[in-house]
């Protein structure tokens, strides 16, 4: 898909203090305000689900319904 392979160039795997891998914006100056992480399942199928915050120190993907730790504790 086309369009796919144009705007996943704008996503950078990134890892977590944690180790846990998501996506993130390449560019965080154009777009400062929008800096969030991706789930890397989702992206992986060509999907952008925005990971939330979720309880102290995790993120949840809505769309697969997993968390993810972000930092130690
Ligand atoms: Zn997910």
């Amino acid at each position: 898909m086309k369009e796919w392979t144009q705007e996943k160039i704008n996503y950078v795997l990134h890892r977590l203090p944690a180790g846990t891998f998501v996506y993130r914006l390449r560019s965080l100056t154009e777009r400062a305000s929008a800096d969030y992480y991706l789930c890397v399942q989702r992206f992986q199928n060509h999907v952008k689900s925005i990971l939330q915050p979720a309880e102290y120190n995790f993120l949840t993907c809505p769309t697969c319904d997993t968390s993810l730790q972000i930092g130690h504790h």
